[in-house]
């Protein structure tokens, strides 16, 4: 007899590329097939076949304050009863911009998409429109959504899957794209000499979540900051990923750094689909009705979604939660880092606030390539142990765990528990 899950993965494999909408949630890299989740609350997702799995993807990074927070979830019943999408201006939209302008002092003006793929694929373009320019600097194993000039050495799915220089994408557009080692300067300092006037931005993950957890060397953004101004390019931060994670203005707010345009995404849709993307009121003012860049959106600023939103953002101001998160992550890197010790087996163990990954690799993790030396077939057996104990993690040795707020108490001991345990069957 089939469980629910995957009677259901085998329908879902007849019509759906893979049987998943989005390649993260494929199991291929860890081996077995992926269950389907039919409910989620607090730290817990509930299968389809009736188990309860303590998360640590939290739907890729939305879920700070846990799964079905009952605020979210009455701020979005609320907004329903006045209706989906207006097609006009609506009041959330200009809530939601006042809020994001408040935390972020970069960022003097916003406009809101559909997600983090459409907030950096605008900001490129605008980055180019303003510029004049053509090229832009990438990192390898960032990964900033799956627009076209983006997916070239790109991590997330892109890598797990084996492809992170996606098919389908014409070489004229991949020359634009130049794309270096993270955390190394001089690459930097070589590719502005090697392309004088030609370069539009440089767009990075400030602290990688998408090849794992990476944080940069001191002085890098700095760096990566001066670079930009000497030579007229733009600073693009993608925090799609740590905006409202790791402080309420993201890594620039922690490393103290002003980027000129900065993409958010995941959190401040509270769980439904919203991107952005600001910053420089000049530069913002290039994009249409007031400039010549065109971006645009049937469901932008939708208001379900922005109710979602403001009632996250209102959540981490009223709780400023990061402390608490700082606490929990730790707890469990520290409790992985002693079973691995127990065990004699080599482990990483980068960790930021609610942000982490453990790499099974003597080497320590500073960019795509160390990255890579981490044993991925180990990861896919630890994977499996802690998911038959009972503890969900991504599905990918090279992807960010996240923590919510309701990950504390007996949650977060058991997941210690099974996390350890997981690590000395290894
Ligand atoms: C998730 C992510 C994106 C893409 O966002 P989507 O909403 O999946 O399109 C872009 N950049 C970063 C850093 C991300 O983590």
């Amino acid at each position: 007899m089939s469980s629910p899950s995957e009677t259901l993965f085998a329908r879902a494999l007849q019509l759906i590329p893979g049987g998943v909408n989005s390649p993260v949630r494929a199991f291929r890299s860890v081996g077995g097939a992926p269950f389907f989740t039919k409910a989620a609350r607090g730290a817990t997702l509930i299968t389809a076949d009736d188990r309860e799995l303590i998360d640590f993807v939290c739907t890729w990074g939305p879920a700070i304050h846990g799964h079905n927070h009952p605020r979210i979830k009455a701020a979005i019943a609320a907004a329903l009863e006045n209706g989906t999408s207006f097609g006009t201006p609506n009041p959330y939209e200009v809530e939601m911009a006042e809020l994001i302008v408040k935390f972020f002092p970069s960022i003097q003006k916003v406009r809101m998409c559909n997600s983090g793929t459409e907030a950096t694929m605008s900001a490129i373009r605008l980055a180019r429109g303003f510029t004049k320019r053509d090229k832009i600097i990438k990192f390898a194993g960032c990964y900033h959504g799956h627009s076209d000039s983006l997916l070239i050495k790109a991590g997330s799915g892109a890598l797990t899957h084996g492809h992170p220089d996606s098919a389908g994408i014409p070489a004229a557009f991949a020359q634009e794209t130049v794309v270096l080692p993270y955390n190394d300067t001089a690459a930097i300092d070589a590719a502005f000499a090697a392309n004088p006037g030609k370069i539009a931005c440089i767009i990075l993950e400030p602290y990688i979540g998408n090849v794992g957890f990476i944080k940069p060397d001191a002085g890098y953004h700095q760096h990566l900051r001066k670079a930009c101004t000497a030579h007229g390019a733009l600073l693009i931060f993608d925090e799609v990923m740590t905006g409202f994670r790791l402080a309420r203005g993201g890594v620039q707010e922690l490393e103290k750094i002003i980027p000129d345009l900065t993409c958010l995404g995941k959190i401040i849709g509270g769980g439904l689909p919203v991107g952005a993307f600001g910053g420089r009121a000049d530069i913002m003012d290039y994009l249409a009705p007031l400039g010549p860049v065109y971006q645009a959106g049937t469901l932008s600023g939708n208001p379900l979604a922005m109710a979602a939103g403001i009632a996250s953002l209102k959540l981490i101001d009223e709780l400023n939660p990061y402390a608490k998160l700082d606490t929990l992550g730790r707890q469990v890197c520290t409790a992985a880092l002693a079973a691995a010790q127990s065990k004699g087996l080599p482990l990483q163990a980068p960790q930021v606030g609610s942000m982490f990954s453990l790499f099974f690799t003597p080497t320590p993790v500073r960019d795509y390539d160390t990255a890579l030396t981490s044993d991925a077939k180990l990861f896919g057996r630890f994977f499996r142990a802690c998911l038959d104990g009972g503890v969900y993690l991504p599905p990918s040795a090279y992807e960010s765990w996240f923590l919510s707020t309701a990950h504390e108490g007996a949650a977060i001991d058991r997941a210690c528990e099974v996390i350890s345990s997981a690590i000395k069957s290894l």
